[in-house]
């Protein structure tokens, strides 16, 4: 692929045109050849017709379900979904929905778990579950870079629901390793690496992998029936079996994560690492993934802040503006902006526009110089990453904020 220095966008979604020709398989194609538009809006494929129809009680409905009740409606559902003709109708859909909940076991600690990041789309989020009496944990994976403020958020937050709080301690070195297997790969690397990097990010790439195999090991030591995750719906548009929840064939099982996240992340790996060495197929209790902004629509962001700020959560300030938990994600978006010239907030906010809903104005600002350098310093950069990645030191950083 040839560099783009104009990182030009399309004209009507937003989407990096960069982005669109290596995931469409273009990536020798000039950018004029697209009239300014991506793939998928010159191709009429947006607003797939999702509406904001809100699947509140089709999730208590999997709630009950998962806690053992009303199994004449899993019985049901089976026998519906294997009606001939009825795979492709919103009553199939429906069918192969419900009946793919597990329900749980004697040996079941908790019927959902929570992946759990401290920020305020998964608080909103566990506030939400904690209201529905079910026995739900919050897990939390902590590779070493959550915010101090992000970790008393979860704190404060648990105790008041009464929540239990699980947090899974990585060794930072290890994590350390992956980061930067997640940096290194930039326009050069093999194609899957590429689009694997610029659609789930530099640093989140890596560090979801990470949460995957350890979220589908304890999901499967516990029996837990269900797994909840606040992704944005924008970026369950990327790789999460994404769309709306009515017209999918069945909610994916928590183990699809690692076929899809981490199988292709290990091979950016230089050496085997034993924290993501599991294989899909090992899991054997079938927790189901359920991306809870599918069913309930997400406030915004002033209003969702309100509602957990009363639980005593607070919004870190050593994050920038894109992560509400994590300290290496504006070092993760600049990286990205240097290897591929737009990162990760800009791909979701394009899917986001792509269903018609505002995108987040914070992603259009780039990432904050003060963060980028925390970022830096945590994972000790050498100067020579330092000058490939374009990281300024946290003195210039600062002098160009408050320019
Ligand atoms: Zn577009």
């Amino acid at each position: 692929m040839t560099h783009d220095a104009t990182s030009a966008r399309c004209v009507s979604c937003g989407m990096p045109l960069n982005y669109d020709r290596i995931i469409h398989g273009d990536a020798a194609k000039p950018a004029s050849a697209d009239d300014g538009r991506c793939t998928v809006c010159r191709t009429g494929q947006t607003r797939q017709e999702e509406g904001d129809e809100s699947h509140e009680r089709l999730l208590d409905l999997c709630i009950r379900l998962a806690q053992g009740k009303r199994g004449w409606v899993r019985r049901l559902s089976s026998a519906v979904a294997r009606l001939p003709g009825v795979g492709q109708t919103r009553v199939g859909a429906l069918a192969n929905i419900l009946s793919s909940v597990p329900a749980r076991t004697d040996a079941s600690k908790y019927d959902a778990m929570v992946l759990y990041s401290g920020g305020k789309d998964s608080t909103y989020m566990l506030v939400q579950l904690a209201k529905k009496g079910l026995r739900v944990c919050a897990w939390m994976l902590d590779p070493g870079y959550q915010s101090p403020q992000a970790i008393r958020n979860a704190e404060n937050l648990t105790r008041s629901l009464g929540v239990p709080l699980i947090v899974e301690k990585k060794d930072k070195v290890m994590a350390d390793g992956l980061f930067r297997a997640g940096f290194a790969i930039d326009r050069h690397s093999d194609t899957e690496l590429v689009k694997g990097a610029m659609t789930f990010g530099s640093a989140c790439w890596p560090c979801f992998s990470l949460i995957a195999v350890s979220a589908c090991r304890f999901a499967d030591e516990h029996q837990i029936p269900l797994c909840f995750i606040g992704t944005q719906r924008g970026q369950n548009r990327l790789n999460l079996e994404g769309g709306d929840v009515l017209t999918s064939t069945a909610l994916p099982k928590v183990s699809s994560l690692v076929s899809r996240f981490v199988k292709p992340f290990r091979r950016a790996l230089p050496a085997p690492v034993p924290e993501l060495a599991l294989d899909a197929e090992e899991s054997t209790f079938p927790t189901v993934l359920i991306p809870f902004y599918e069913f309930v629509a997400k406030p915004e962001r002033e209003q969702q802040i309100r509602a957990i700020e009363a639980y005593g959560w607070s919004l870190p300030k050593n994050t920038g503006s894109c992560s509400s938990n994590c300290m290496i994600n504006e070092l993760g978006r600049a990286v990205m902006r240097t290897r591929f010239d737009f990162d990760l907030y800009d791909v979701i906010d394009a899917n986001e526009r792509r269903l018609g809903n505002p995108a987040d104005p914070h992603a259009a600002q780039g990432p904050d110089p003060t963060a980028v350098a925390l970022g830096a310093t945590l994972i000790n950069l050498t100067d020579q990453e330092k000058k490939v990645f374009k990281i300024h030191p946290l003195r210039e950083a600062k002098s160009a904020q408050h320019q």
